[in-house]
């Protein structure tokens, strides 16, 4: 029997999770005066202190940033997306294993901060485009919010991580409260005026970055060195434990247990609310209670559903809240494995100062009004960046040995610009997980399966991403175009979302307007899961904002004895 071991503590509000949209939670529900605990599965990260690589370069990795075959092979998922300088901020495939039905890359961060460390801070507002399409397009089912009821938590959000970024005036993309942008580079301006003189509804900008270009709330600006994924000792881009965590932890309210791994949620039948959580301590494999008033869940996407579905009892025995039967389904991710790129003969006395952690957006242009309507649904935008090719693309094509093949190498090549497109992928409900009935992990807790694929809508706009990149870059007088599509399975561009959607109506969704959830009102679920479409916009911004908006209402119900 197991033993279960009784939190003597109890808190106002329990916090699953500590990445992205957990930290905005604890900040706000601490900062509104409730005794808040942050429960992480992985260890504790201290900012500046535990970022070891931040300041290394690359001679001084015993593999010179390369990925050893063992690791290559161990850890096919991690390896993608991580390397010597920033694995530790990765979880590794051997420790955190998964069913894929089909081919999914599931790229997790697991420890205090969770992915908040690792992201690449693109944030994009969504607009009425994107929260009236569903509706309009009679696919799934409508957002139970516009533009209007999120707009001020945008703004709130941005001000408070710091956002650089430059107006420019899109229906289908609002402008925030930005700092001042990022600079483009000669080759993006270039491409840039070519854009603006040959395409209708097309521009070009700088990306709205998360990273600082001014001092900010005790963070110092962004230094220019692109190396963010190993955390900031400037704290030049927003982290959980840059920013949410220490204004949390300011308040005095704030209770972090790191290695405590969320099992499941305890439901009162009696008293139809969640009362507390079950944790499974990492290290020790103890089992702890401990209870609250209120709950958030903010696991991220797939581990959400997860411990949600593992919540049973006899009033839900298939998942907490999940009434609906569509908890674990429609799961959503961003394709972003189509794009061109070409070279430019031009510019050659022309560089750039320091290494810019960001590119530049072209934002969507596809079935936005008139004139603009394509073969598929809903649309992409493209990311991209222009820069100088140098030795490392230089070695292989250069011919020469000796001090003269050295002395070439130091001259930078020509001018290169990449760009990938960035869709949308409509919700699915066949796109799912689920959990393993044979499976478990060395906790004990049931092996997550992940059923994912795009279908002819998401391939259709692939396509026509290869197309119209491929055209841009050759009307800028571009050479060497090509296309490519490499066909990445779901899961790689690391925006999954959807599977416990918000909607109006609880027989098809699993959380209200406000993230609660329909059928036990003190449990509120922010992150990616609550998705009922995807846009093409990279998404946490969204997530903080509607985080944010749910602490608000969480609270102000809490104070009128609702909750
Ligand atoms: C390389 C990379 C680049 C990205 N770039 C962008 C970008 O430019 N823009 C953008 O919008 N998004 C980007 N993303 C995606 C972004 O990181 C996620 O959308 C965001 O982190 C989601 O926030 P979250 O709070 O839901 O999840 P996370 O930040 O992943 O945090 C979840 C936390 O929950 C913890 N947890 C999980 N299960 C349990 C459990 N059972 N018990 C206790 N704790 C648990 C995890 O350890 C983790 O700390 C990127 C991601 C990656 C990896
Ligand atoms: S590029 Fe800027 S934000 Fe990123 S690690 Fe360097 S200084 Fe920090």
């Amino acid at each position: 029997m197991i033993n279960i071991i009784k939190a003597s503590a109890s808190y106002d509000a329990i916090v699953i999770g500590s990445g992205i949209t957990g930290g905005w939670a604890a900040k706000e529900l601490c900062e509104k005066g409730l005794k808040t605990l942050l429960l992480e599965r992985g260890r504790d990260i201290h900012h500046i202190k535990d970022y070891p690589t931040a300041n290394l370069n690359p001679w001084d990795f015993e593999y010179r940033l390369n990925n050893t075959t063992q690791e290559l092979t161990e850890n096919p998922i991690r390896s993608r997306t991580s390397d010597e300088s920033d694995r530790m901020f990765f979880a590794s495939d051997v420790d955190h294993p998964y069913i894929q039905q089909k081919p999914f890359n599931w790229v997790r961060g697991y420890q205090v901060g969770g992915r908040s460390l690792i992201w690449g801070r693109q944030c994009y507002r969504l607009s009425d485009l994107d929260f009236e399409a569903n509706i309009k397009e009679g696919i799934s089912i409508d957002w139970p919010i516009r533009y209007k009821d999120i707009s001020g938590w945008y703004d709130y959000v941005e001000r408070f991580i710091g956002v650089s970024g430059k107006h420019e005036n899109l229906p289908h993309l609002p402008d925030g409260c930005y700092q001042p942008p990022m600079e483009l580079n000669c080759i993006e301006k270039h491409l840039a005026s070519s854009i603006k003189k040959n395409e209708e509804h097309r521009l070009l900008t700088i990306a709205r970055v998360a990273n600082l270009t001014r001092g900010w709330n005790g963070r110092g600006p962004c230094q220019n060195r692109n190396l963010c994924t190993r955390g900031c000792p400037y704290g030049g881009y927003f982290s959980s434990n840059s920013a949410t965590i220490p204004a949390a932890a300011a308040t005095g309210n704030l209770t972090i247990r790191p290695f405590s791994i969320v099992r499941e949620i305890i439901y009162d039948e009696k008293l139809e609310r969640a009362t507390g959580v079950r944790v499974i301590d990492m290290n020790t494999h103890e089992e702890l209670e401990f209870n609250s008033r209120i709950i958030f869940v903010n696991a991220s996407t797939i581990n959400t559903a997860a411990i949600l579905l593992n919540s049973k009892s006899s009033r839900f025995p298939n998942g907490m809240g999940n009434d609906s039967e569509q908890l674990g389904h429609n799961l959503m991710d961003h394709h972003s494995s189509s794009g061109a790129s070409g070279v430019y003969d031009g510019y050659r006395d022309e560089y750039y100062k320091g290494r810019r952690p960001c590119g530049f957006l072209i934002p969507r242009f596809r079935n936005i009004g008139n004139g603009t309507q394509a073969n598929f649904l809903r649309g992409y935008n493209f990311q991209g960046r222009g820069e100088r090719e140098g030795w490392q693309e230089r070695k292989d094509s250069l011919k020469g040995v000796g001090s003269k093949f050295k002395e070439q190498l130091t001259k930078p090549g020509q001018w290169s610009v990449w760009m990938g497109g960035w869709g949308e992928c409509l919700p699915y409900f066949d796109n799912k997980i689920a959990l393993s009935v044979n499976d478990k992990d060395k906790w004990g807790l049931p092996l997550v399966e992940v059923d994912f694929s795009f279908r002819e809508n998401e391939h259709l706009m692939m396509e026509d991403i290869k197309q119209t990149g491929a055209s841009m870059l050759e009307e800028a007088g571009f050479k060497g175009v090509n296309t490519f599509s490499y066909n990445t399975p779901g899961g790689s561009t690391v925006h999954e979302m959807g599977t416990a959607r918000m909607g109006n109506d609880p027989k098809t969704s699993v959380l209200n307007k406000y993230n609660q959830m329909h059928a036990v009102k003190n449990l509120f679920v922010t992150d990616g899961s609550c998705m009922t479409s995807s846009a093409c916009q990279n998404p946490s911004l969204t997530y903080m904002a509607l985080t944010a908006r749910a602490c608000d209402y969480a609270v102000s119900e809490m104070k009128k004895g609702n909750l």
